[in-house]
């Protein structure tokens, strides 16, 4: 089955999150991580990732989400979190550039804190980086991303560019540092992302959703869903010729890899599908 390696289903309606994990199961996604983007917000994370078996939490501030720099008591608070053993990354973290996002400084300095704590507790790290205008040439976040990946030696605890825009020159030296590059369904519509799908080595490439409450789709059914992996899955096979059953067994084998000491509660869930044990709730 499937890994939704990114998103944030912890953000709905409580009634909507069984549908959806019954959907993500219907549609072969095994398991999904739901990333918290600030302090509460990764409590409440990890509170579905306790309810049902299939959903694991991701803990972090998010950088557009930043209202103050990050203090001694979030990242204490981060840290409790971080010892449960439903949560499997610390996510989402990064760097935001956009126009309206929180103060450079402040960015810089909760990306690399949050590795520390990440660093801590032996967790890979799942982050963010965006440009001003989603621009695939500009490099001011990608610059400073990378700066701080490289001072921090992140790439020793593994991890992914989670949603990945930018272009191939870029993905192969966030693979250099020992990342994965995720994708997740503006693949189907960005052709320029196209050769970093073609080009990434199999054993890097993971795929996600993002998805959260999208109220400004009007029709629910519009909404992305962790179901909706299948269609990213799909096109990855017709870009490297392959098969979605060849994408699926690797983009799975990666994921667990990037989870390290915190894969064998996220491959027990998958495995139970296989021997027909699964139930709803914890
Ligand atoms: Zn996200």
């Amino acid at each position: 089955m499937f890994i939704d390696t990114h998103a944030h289903i912890h953000q709905h309606d409580p009634n909507e999150i069984p549908g959806i994990v019954e959907r993500a199961v219907g549609a072969g996604v095994g398991a999904i991580i739901t990333a918290g983007v600030t302090v509460e917000d990764s409590e409440k994370a990890l509170s579905v990732a306790e309810k049902y078996p299939q959903v694991f939490a991701g803990v972090g501030l998010h950088p557009a989400d930043l209202a103050a720099p990050l203090t001694p008591d979030d990242l204490a608070h981060l840290s409790r979190l971080a010892l449960s053993p439903r949560v499997v990354v610390m996510s989402e973290i990064g760097i935001d550039h956009q126009r309206q996002s929180p103060d450079k400084g402040w960015q810089e300095a909760a990306f690399q804190e949050q590795i520390e704590v990440a660093r801590q507790h032996n967790l890979a790290i799942v982050f963010h980086i965006r440009e001003q205008g989603d621009d695939y040439d500009a490099h001011s976040a990608r610059d400073t991303a990378l700066s701080i990946l490289k001072e921090t030696s992140a790439g020793e605890l593994g991890g992914t560019a989670h949603y990945f825009q930018g272009r191939w020159s870029y993905a192969s030296q966030l693979i250099d540092l020992g990342f994965h590059i995720s994708f997740a369904k503006t693949l189907t519509r960005i052709p320029d992302l196209e050769e970093t799908a073609i080009k990434t080595p199999l054993d890097r490439i993971l795929v996600e959703t993002d998805a959260y409450p999208q109220p400004f789709k009007k029709e629910r059914s519009k909404w992305t869903e962790p179901r909706d992996i299948t269609g990213v899955a799909e096109k990855l096979a017709a870009l490297r010729g392959t098969t979605i059953h060849e994408i699926q067994k690797a983009t799975t084998t990666n994921a667990l890899t990037m989870l390290g000491n915190r894969s064998s509660i996220v491959g027990a869930v998958l495995e139970s599908f296989r021997s027909g044990a699964q139930s709803g709730e914890i």
